[in-house]
Protein backbone atom coordinates (compact mmCIF):
# COMPACT_ATOMS: atom_id res chain seq x y z
CA UNK A 1 0.00 0.00 0.00
CA UNK A 2 1.25 3.31 -1.01
CA UNK A 3 1.88 6.57 1.70
CA UNK A 4 -0.95 8.39 0.61
CA UNK A 5 -3.43 5.70 0.57
CA UNK A 6 -2.46 4.00 4.54
CA UNK A 7 -3.02 7.79 5.76
CA UNK A 8 -6.25 7.73 3.91
CA UNK A 9 -7.08 4.26 5.58
CA UNK A 10 -6.36 5.35 8.95
CA UNK A 11 -8.59 8.04 8.96
CA UNK A 12 -11.08 5.56 8.52
CA UNK A 13 -10.11 3.03 10.97
CA UNK A 14 -9.56 5.59 13.95
CA UNK A 15 -13.12 6.84 13.69
CA UNK A 16 -13.99 5.35 16.32
CA UNK A 17 -11.98 6.85 18.36
CA UNK A 18 -12.92 10.04 17.88
CA UNK A 19 -14.64 11.98 20.77
CA UNK A 20 -12.78 9.52 22.98
CA UNK A 21 -11.10 10.73 25.90
CA UNK A 22 -11.47 14.86 27.14
CA UNK A 23 -10.59 18.13 25.30
CA UNK A 24 -7.96 19.91 27.89
CA UNK A 25 -10.61 22.37 29.93
CA UNK A 26 -8.10 23.25 32.36
CA UNK A 27 -6.68 25.81 28.88
CA UNK A 28 -10.54 27.21 28.55
CA UNK A 29 -9.54 28.37 25.33
CA UNK A 30 -8.64 24.69 23.98
CA UNK A 31 -11.78 23.33 25.53
CA UNK A 32 -13.60 25.43 23.23
CA UNK A 33 -12.09 22.70 20.22
CA UNK A 34 -14.41 20.28 18.98
CA UNK A 35 -13.53 16.88 20.32
CA UNK A 36 -13.89 15.59 16.36
CA UNK A 37 -11.44 16.28 14.50
CA UNK A 38 -8.48 14.28 12.97
CA UNK A 39 -5.34 15.05 10.69
CA UNK A 40 -2.46 13.10 10.02
CA UNK A 41 0.71 14.01 8.13
CA UNK A 42 4.26 12.45 7.22
CA UNK A 43 6.84 14.19 6.09
CA UNK A 44 10.42 12.25 4.68
CA UNK A 45 13.87 13.65 5.01
CA UNK A 46 13.95 15.08 1.70
CA UNK A 47 10.50 17.24 2.21
CA UNK A 48 8.02 15.28 0.88
CA UNK A 49 4.63 15.26 2.25
CA UNK A 50 1.77 12.93 2.56
CA UNK A 51 -1.33 14.18 4.86
CA UNK A 52 -5.10 12.99 5.11
CA UNK A 53 -7.78 14.47 7.64
CA UNK A 54 -7.29 17.99 9.12
CA UNK A 55 -4.18 17.84 8.03
CA UNK A 56 -3.83 21.44 7.67
CA UNK A 57 -5.73 22.98 10.26
CA UNK A 58 -3.73 24.66 12.80
CA UNK A 59 -3.86 23.33 16.43
CA UNK A 60 -2.19 24.72 19.85
CA UNK A 61 1.32 23.00 19.74
CA UNK A 62 1.35 23.88 23.55
CA UNK A 63 4.17 20.67 24.80
CA UNK A 64 5.68 20.17 21.24
CA UNK A 65 6.97 23.42 21.14
CA UNK A 66 9.37 21.70 24.27
CA UNK A 67 11.65 19.54 21.77
CA UNK A 68 12.18 23.23 19.55
CA UNK A 69 13.18 24.63 22.70
CA UNK A 70 15.36 21.70 23.98
CA UNK A 71 16.67 21.91 20.37
CA UNK A 72 17.64 25.43 20.78
CA UNK A 73 19.30 25.24 23.75
CA UNK A 74 21.27 22.07 22.83
CA UNK A 75 22.74 23.97 19.77
CA UNK A 76 23.65 27.18 21.62
CA UNK A 77 24.71 26.08 24.79
CA UNK A 78 25.99 22.29 24.77
CA UNK A 79 25.20 19.72 27.66
CA UNK A 80 25.42 22.39 30.21
CA UNK A 81 21.25 22.05 31.10
CA UNK A 82 21.93 18.42 32.21
CA UNK A 83 23.05 20.59 35.56
CA UNK A 84 19.74 21.71 35.84
CA UNK A 85 17.50 19.15 34.19
CA UNK A 86 17.64 15.32 35.35
CA UNK A 87 16.65 13.08 31.86
CA UNK A 88 14.75 10.38 33.64
CA UNK A 89 11.33 9.20 33.04
CA UNK A 90 8.75 10.74 35.98
CA UNK A 91 5.96 8.27 36.00
CA UNK A 92 4.50 11.46 37.31
CA UNK A 93 1.60 13.50 35.29
CA UNK A 94 3.18 16.29 32.93
CA UNK A 95 2.15 19.20 35.70
CA UNK A 96 3.36 17.72 39.09
CA UNK A 97 4.63 19.22 42.02
CA UNK A 98 5.45 16.76 44.06
CA UNK A 99 8.60 15.27 42.57
CA UNK A 100 9.97 18.74 42.24
CA UNK A 101 10.39 19.09 46.05
CA UNK A 102 11.73 15.91 46.69
CA UNK A 103 14.49 16.36 44.36
CA UNK A 104 15.08 19.35 45.17
CA UNK A 105 14.52 21.68 42.67
CA UNK A 106 15.97 19.90 39.87
CA UNK A 107 12.75 18.68 37.33
CA UNK A 108 12.86 14.88 36.42
CA UNK A 109 13.67 15.82 32.85
CA UNK A 110 13.00 18.42 30.06
CA UNK A 111 9.46 17.59 28.71
CA UNK A 112 7.76 17.96 31.61
CA UNK A 113 6.54 21.32 32.51
CA UNK A 114 8.78 21.78 35.50
CA UNK A 115 11.70 21.00 33.15
CA UNK A 116 10.26 22.92 30.11
CA UNK A 117 10.12 26.11 32.25
CA UNK A 118 14.00 25.51 33.39
CA UNK A 119 14.76 25.17 29.55
CA UNK A 120 13.07 28.30 28.76
CA UNK A 121 14.86 30.30 31.69
CA UNK A 122 17.94 28.97 29.62
CA UNK A 123 16.69 30.01 25.89
CA UNK A 124 16.16 33.46 27.63
CA UNK A 125 19.17 33.66 28.73
CA UNK A 126 21.79 32.53 25.74
CA UNK A 127 18.89 33.85 22.85
CA UNK A 128 19.35 36.54 21.05
CA UNK A 129 15.90 36.93 20.29
CA UNK A 130 14.29 35.19 22.88
CA UNK A 131 10.83 36.15 22.49
CA UNK A 132 10.83 34.85 18.77
CA UNK A 133 13.24 31.84 18.84
CA UNK A 134 11.38 29.04 18.93
CA UNK A 135 8.39 30.43 16.77
CA UNK A 136 11.17 31.36 14.09
CA UNK A 137 13.09 27.96 14.19
CA UNK A 138 9.40 26.46 13.75
CA UNK A 139 8.75 28.93 10.82
CA UNK A 140 11.88 28.54 9.29
CA UNK A 141 11.70 24.45 9.19
CA UNK A 142 8.29 24.24 8.01
CA UNK A 143 8.49 27.27 5.51
CA UNK A 144 5.47 28.56 6.95
CA UNK A 145 6.28 32.51 7.54
CA UNK A 146 2.71 33.23 8.21
CA UNK A 147 2.78 31.03 11.89
CA UNK A 148 2.36 32.75 15.15
CA UNK A 149 1.41 32.58 18.62
CA UNK A 150 -2.30 32.34 19.31
CA UNK A 151 -3.08 35.38 21.35
CA UNK A 152 -6.15 34.63 22.63
CA UNK A 153 -4.97 30.54 23.42
CA UNK A 154 -1.99 32.67 25.09
CA UNK A 155 -4.09 34.20 27.20
CA UNK A 156 -6.29 31.86 28.26
CA UNK A 157 -3.35 29.68 29.65
CA UNK A 158 -2.19 33.20 31.45
CA UNK A 159 -5.07 33.43 33.25
CA UNK A 160 -5.09 29.94 34.41
CA UNK A 161 -1.75 28.89 35.42
CA UNK A 162 -1.41 29.31 39.46
CA UNK A 163 0.13 25.50 38.67
CA UNK A 164 2.94 26.71 36.38
CA UNK A 165 3.45 29.44 38.54
CA UNK A 166 4.07 27.55 41.61
CA UNK A 167 6.35 25.37 39.41
CA UNK A 168 8.34 28.54 38.98
CA UNK A 169 7.85 29.69 42.18
CA UNK A 170 9.61 26.62 43.43
CA UNK A 171 12.22 26.75 40.95
CA UNK A 172 13.43 30.14 41.95
CA UNK A 173 13.66 29.19 45.38
CA UNK A 174 16.16 26.31 44.62
CA UNK A 175 18.15 28.60 42.55
CA UNK A 176 17.17 26.97 39.34
CA UNK A 177 15.60 30.12 37.50
CA UNK A 178 18.15 33.34 36.19
CA UNK A 179 15.55 34.76 34.89
CA UNK A 180 12.08 36.60 36.65
CA UNK A 181 9.08 34.15 37.62
CA UNK A 182 6.89 36.34 35.13
CA UNK A 183 9.07 36.44 32.12
CA UNK A 184 9.76 32.73 31.96
CA UNK A 185 6.22 31.81 32.39
CA UNK A 186 5.41 34.12 29.48
CA UNK A 187 7.80 33.15 26.91
CA UNK A 188 6.96 29.31 27.99
CA UNK A 189 3.11 30.37 27.49
CA UNK A 190 3.90 31.83 24.29
CA UNK A 191 5.56 29.15 23.26
CA UNK A 192 3.03 26.45 24.30
CA UNK A 193 0.80 28.88 22.51
CA UNK A 194 1.83 28.98 18.73
CA UNK A 195 -0.78 27.17 16.08
CA UNK A 196 0.20 24.88 13.61
CA UNK A 197 -0.89 22.15 11.64
CA UNK A 198 0.06 18.50 11.49
CA UNK A 199 2.34 19.34 7.98
CA UNK A 200 3.77 22.48 9.64
CA UNK A 201 4.88 20.14 12.43
CA UNK A 202 5.75 16.89 10.40
CA UNK A 203 8.25 19.79 8.37
CA UNK A 204 9.11 21.25 11.23
CA UNK A 205 10.28 17.98 13.13
CA UNK A 206 12.14 16.79 10.47
CA UNK A 207 16.24 18.04 11.84
CA UNK A 208 15.27 15.33 14.23
CA UNK A 209 14.70 12.30 11.47
CA UNK A 210 17.76 14.09 9.90
CA UNK A 211 20.53 13.25 11.95
CA UNK A 212 20.04 17.62 13.19
CA UNK A 213 19.88 18.62 9.29
CA UNK A 214 18.44 21.84 8.84
CA UNK A 215 15.74 21.58 5.85
CA UNK A 216 18.84 24.45 4.38
CA UNK A 217 21.47 21.63 4.85
CA UNK A 218 22.76 23.26 7.36
CA UNK A 219 23.28 21.34 11.25
CA UNK A 220 21.51 22.25 13.85
CA UNK A 221 22.56 19.70 16.12
CA UNK A 222 25.24 17.23 15.85
CA UNK A 223 23.94 13.63 15.32
CA UNK A 224 24.70 12.54 19.08
CA UNK A 225 22.75 15.65 20.02
CA UNK A 226 19.57 14.51 17.80
CA UNK A 227 19.90 11.01 18.96
CA UNK A 228 19.45 11.88 22.10
CA UNK A 229 16.77 13.87 21.61
CA UNK A 230 15.41 11.16 20.01
CA UNK A 231 15.92 9.27 23.34
CA UNK A 232 14.74 11.83 26.14
CA UNK A 233 11.57 11.90 23.76
CA UNK A 234 11.35 7.92 24.00
CA UNK A 235 11.48 8.02 27.63
CA UNK A 236 9.89 11.31 28.45
CA UNK A 237 8.11 13.13 25.51
CA UNK A 238 4.50 11.59 26.72
CA UNK A 239 5.08 12.13 30.20
CA UNK A 240 3.40 8.82 32.71
CA UNK A 241 2.13 7.34 29.45
CA UNK A 242 6.02 6.68 27.88
CA UNK A 243 5.79 2.83 28.22
CA UNK A 244 2.67 2.35 26.36
CA UNK A 245 3.69 4.84 23.97
CA UNK A 246 6.78 2.92 23.50
CA UNK A 247 4.67 0.08 23.54
CA UNK A 248 2.55 0.77 21.27
CA UNK A 249 4.23 3.16 18.51
CA UNK A 250 7.79 2.42 19.52
CA UNK A 251 8.98 5.47 18.43
CA UNK A 252 10.31 8.62 19.99
CA UNK A 253 7.15 10.56 19.89
CA UNK A 254 6.33 14.12 22.07
CA UNK A 255 2.86 15.02 22.75
CA UNK A 256 0.95 18.35 23.61
CA UNK A 257 -2.58 18.96 25.28
CA UNK A 258 -3.63 20.86 22.15
CA UNK A 259 -3.98 17.13 20.78
CA UNK A 260 -1.09 16.61 18.43
CA UNK A 261 1.71 14.26 18.02
CA UNK A 262 4.81 14.33 16.63
CA UNK A 263 7.05 10.89 16.26
CA UNK A 264 10.12 10.48 14.66
CA UNK A 265 11.28 7.39 12.21
CA UNK A 266 15.33 8.41 12.81
CA UNK A 267 16.71 8.49 9.15
CA UNK A 268 13.66 8.63 7.36
CA UNK A 269 10.58 10.52 8.03
CA UNK A 270 8.28 12.08 10.93
CA UNK A 271 4.72 11.77 11.12
CA UNK A 272 2.37 14.34 13.10
CA UNK A 273 -1.01 13.60 14.12
CA UNK A 274 -3.94 15.64 15.86
CA UNK A 275 -7.21 15.12 17.56
CA UNK A 276 -8.10 16.91 20.69
CA UNK A 277 -9.41 14.56 22.73
CA UNK A 278 -6.74 13.34 25.50
CA UNK A 279 -6.22 10.20 28.06
CA UNK A 280 -5.35 10.57 31.59
CA UNK A 281 -1.96 11.36 30.90
CA UNK A 282 -2.27 13.91 28.69
CA UNK A 283 -1.72 12.61 25.13
CA UNK A 284 -3.85 12.25 22.43
CA UNK A 285 -6.42 9.12 22.16
CA UNK A 286 -6.99 9.10 18.52
CA UNK A 287 -3.78 10.31 17.82
CA UNK A 288 -1.82 7.26 20.04
CA UNK A 289 -4.10 4.82 18.08
CA UNK A 290 -3.64 6.20 14.50
CA UNK A 291 0.52 6.11 15.07
CA UNK A 292 0.25 2.67 16.62
CA UNK A 293 -1.77 1.36 13.50
CA UNK A 294 0.98 3.78 11.22
CA UNK A 295 3.97 2.09 12.65
CA UNK A 296 2.49 -1.79 12.72
CA UNK A 297 1.45 -1.65 9.33
CA UNK A 298 4.73 0.15 7.77
CA UNK A 299 6.89 -1.75 10.17
CA UNK A 300 8.55 1.92 10.51
CA UNK A 301 9.64 1.58 14.32
CA UNK A 302 12.96 1.71 15.93
CA UNK A 303 12.29 -1.94 17.16
N1 LIG B 1 0.85 24.77 28.29
C1 LIG B 1 0.52 23.50 28.87
C2 LIG B 1 0.73 23.53 30.35
O1 LIG B 1 1.66 24.10 30.80
C3 LIG B 1 1.34 22.43 28.23
C4 LIG B 1 1.09 21.06 28.80
C5 LIG B 1 1.11 19.97 27.78
O2 LIG B 1 0.92 20.19 26.57
N2 LIG B 1 1.29 18.73 28.24
O3 LIG B 1 -0.01 22.99 31.11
Amino acid sequence: MDMQNLLDDIVGTIKPHLGQGEVAGYIPELGAVGADHFGISVATREGEVFASGDSEMAFSIQSISKVFALALVLADDGDRIWKRVFREPSGNPFNSLVQLEHEDGIPRNPFINAGALVVTDRLLSISENPSTAVRDLLRQESGNDSLVVDAVVADSEARHSNRNKSLAHFLASCGNLDNPVDDVLDAYISQCSLAMSCTDLALASRFLASNGMRGDGTALLSPPQTKRINAVMLTCGTYDAAGEFAYRVGLPGKSGVGGGIIAVVPNNCTVCVWSPGLGRSGNSVAGMAALDEFTTRTGLSIF
